[in-house]
C-alpha cells in the first residue's frame, strides 16, 4: 500500500547554492536510498564495475516507481549503454549465474547472491509497428532509453553507483496526481506497441491510477491494433490485471474504451438491454458485482488472489446473451447457460493461451455455478451432497467462494437466506468429508479384488465393474469388503 507522501515541493530557500536542486523529497529521497539499500551490495558493486569499464548503469521502470510507491517490487530491473555482449564480459567472474534467454532484446539475466537481476541495453529505435516481435537497436543515452518506455511512471531512473534520480518525463509528478501518462504522444507510443493499451489498464487496474486523457482516447481510438499483439503477451498481462487489487476496474477501463471487445468480446456481449418489465438484471453489471464479491471473499476466508476464481467469476454467465429466451408472459429464460457458458469459456481462454490446467478449471466451474440452486432448503440428500463435492474436486473452495459471491439480489432477506442454506451444505460437507475422507473417494474393491471375485481377466468386464462399484460407494457411502463383494455378485448375476 501506498505509503508515500508526497508534499506539494521542496523548499529550496535554505538550500546552499552548489548543491543541484533534487526533486525528490526527504520521504522520496528515503524510498529511493531504500531500494538502492535493498539490492546492496550487488547494485552498488555492480554501479562501481560498470563505472570502471567505462559505462553507466541505472536501476530503472518498476522498482523504480515501486520504491517511490512504498509498494515493493518483484524485479531488480537495470538498464545500460553496454551492449548485451559487453554486459556479459563486465559481469563475467562476478555474477554467480547468467542466462541469455532474453539477449536477442538486449537482456541479459544474472544471479547474485540470491539476487535476481535483468540489465537491458538502451533503446534508440522504436518497435516495429507490423512485426509481432520488437525490433531492438541499442542507444547511448538514458533519456532517449526512458522515451521509449510505456508510461512516464515507469520511465525513471536511478544512476549508480552515484544514487542520482532521473525523471525526464515527470514521472514523479504524474506518480502524485496518480496518473498514467506516455512520455511521447500516445499514439505513437501505441503505435510502436499496442501492447501498452492493455499495460495501460493493467497499470490502472493494479496502482489505482487514472489514464490521461489524451492516453484514454488514444486507447480507444486504436484498441484494433491489439490484433497484432501476440495472445502471449496480452494473457500475461490480463493474467496481472484480473490478480490486481481492482480487476473490476480494469475489466470496466477494457470495455468502456472498447479494449475488451478484441480481448474478451463476450464480456462486453453481456450487457444485454434490460427488458422493459425490467424482471432481469445486466448481466454485466451482475457479472462485475460477483467478481467483486468473490475477490472480498477471497480474502475474508485467507485465500491470496486467485486467477481461476477471479475468471470464473467474470466469465460464470457468458452463456446468458446466446440462450436468452422470451417466453409467454414476459418470462426470460437462459437454458443450459452454463453449459454453453462452459464451452465458450474454453474457447477464449484457450485461444488466449492460459495454461491447459487453468481453461479447464475455469470451464469447470462456470459448468456448476448453477448446481447448487437445486438445493433449496436443504432437500439433498448426502448422496447428492456428495456427488457436488466430487465433481468440484479440487475447487470445491473455489465453486464455495463463485455460488455465495453469485448472489447479487439487493433482498436482503433473500440474501441471507441463501448464505444460510450454503452454509448448510458446506457443513454437510465438511461432516461427510471427515467421516469418509470424500476426496480419496475409491470403489470398496480395487482393480485386481474385482478379478479374482469375478475370476475375469483384465478387460472391458473390470471397467464396468469398477464403475458400478464407484457408483454404489457414491450413493451408500463406504462398505465392508464383503458387503462390496456380494452386491458385485448380485450385478454380475445380473449383467454379465
Ligand atoms: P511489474 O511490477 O508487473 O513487473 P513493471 O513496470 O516492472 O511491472 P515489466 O513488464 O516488468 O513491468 O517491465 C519493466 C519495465 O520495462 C517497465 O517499467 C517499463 O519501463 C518497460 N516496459 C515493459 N514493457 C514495455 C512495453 N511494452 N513498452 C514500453 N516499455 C515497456
Ligand atoms: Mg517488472
Amino acid at each position: 500500500m501506498p505509503n508515500t507522501e508526497f508534499p506539494s515541493e521542496n523548499t529550496t530557500a535554505e538550500r546552499p547554492k552548489h548543491v543541484p536542486r533534487d526533486p525528490l523529497t526527504g520521504v522520496q529521497r528515503a524510498a529511493v536510498t531504500a531500494l538502492v539499500d535493498s539490492a546492496q551490495p550487488v547494485s552498488g558493486q555492480l554501479g562501481d564495475l560498470f563505472s570502471s569499464h567505462g559505462r553507466q548503469l541505472a536501476l530503472v521502470g518498476g522498482p523504480v516507481r515501486d520504491a517511490l510507491l512504498g509498494r515493493e517490487s518483484a524485479d531488480i530491473d537495470l538498464t545500460t549503454d553496454a551492449v548485451p555482449q559487453r554486459v556479459l564480459e563486465i559481469v563475467d567472474g562476478w555474477a554467480d549465474s547468467v542466462w541469455t534467454v532474453g539477449i536477442d532484446f538486449g537482456t541479459v539475466g544474472l544471479r547474485k547472491r540470491g539476487l535476481q537481476l535483468e540489465v537491458t541495453t538502451y533503446r534508440s529505435e522504436s518497435y516495429s509497428p507490423k512485426s509481432r516481435k520488437p525490433e531492438v537497436a541499442y542507444g547511448t543515452d538514458i533519456e532517449d532509453d526512458l522515451l521509449r518506455r510505456d508510461f512516464t511512471v515507469n520511465a525513471m531512473a536511478v544512476r549508480l553507483p552515484q544514487v542520482e534520480f532521473i525523471d525526464p518525463f515527470g514521472g514523479l509528478a504524474d506518480l502524485k496526481a496518480k496518473v498514467l501518462r506516455t512520455p511521447g504522444r500516445p499514439e505513437d507510443s501505441f503505435d510502436d506497441d499496442p501492447l501498452r493499451i492493455m499495460r495501460a489498464v493493467r497499470f490502472a487496474a493494479q496502482l489505482g491510477f487514472a489514464l490521461a486523457p489524451e492516453v484514454a482516447e488514444a486507447a480507444r481510438n486504436m484498441a484494433d491494433r491489439l490484433a497484432i499483439v501476440s495472445a502471449e503477451r496480452i494473457r500475461d498481462e490480463l493474467t496481472k490485471l484480473m490478480l490486481s487489487p481492482n480487476p473490476r476496474r480494469g475489466i470496466e477501463l477494457m470495455v468502456e474504451l472498447g479494449i475488451a471487445g478484441h480481448v474478451l468480446p463476450e464480456v462486453p456481449r453481456m450487457q444485454l438491454e434490460i427488458d422493459e418489465h425490467h424482471r432481469h438484471k445486466d448481466v454485466y453489471e451482475h457479472s462485475l458485482t460477483v467478481l467483486d464479491q468473490a475477490v472480498d471473499l477471497e480474502r475474508e476466508r485467507g485465500h491470496g488472489p486467485d486467477l481461476v476464481l477471479r475468471l470464473a467469476a467474470l466469465l460464470h454467465d457468458i452463456g446468458k446473451p446466446k440462450t436468452r429466451a422470451f417466453e409467454s408472459g414476459n418470462r426470460v429464460t437462459f437454458h443450459h447457460h452454463e453449459v454453453v457458458g462452459a464451452s465458450m469459456t474454453r474457447k477464449r481462454l484457450a485461444a488466449l493461451r492460459f495454461p491447459k490446467d487453468v481453461v479447464s478449471d475455469v470451464a469447470t466451474l462456470v459448468s456448476l455455478h448453477l448446481r447448487f440452486h437445486g438445493y433449496g432448503k436443504g432437500e439433498w440428500t448426502d448422496s447428492a451432497v456428495r456427488r457436488y463435492a466430487r465433481d468440484a474436486g479440487d475447487l470445491l473452495e473455489w465453486l464455495h467462494i463463485l455460488t455465495r459471491a453469485d448472489c447479487t439480489t439487493r433482498n436482503r432477506r433473500k440474501a441471507a437466506a441463501l448464505a444460510r442454506s450454503y452454509d448448510d451444505i458446506e457443513r454437510r460437507i465438511a461432516e461427510l468429508a471427515e467421516q469418509e475422507e470424500l476426496d480419496r473417494i475409491r470403489p470398496d474393491l480395487d482393480g485386481n479384488e474385482i478379478q479374482e471375485v469375478l475370476a475375469v481377466k483384465p478387460g472391458p468386464v473390470v471397467g464396468k465393474a469398477y464403475r458400478f462399484l464407484l457408483e454404489l460407494r457414491l450413493e451408500n457411502g463406504p462398505m465392508s469388503k464383503e458387503e462390496a463383494t456380494a452386491a458385485l455378485r448380485e450385478w454380475a448375476a445380473e449383467h454379465l
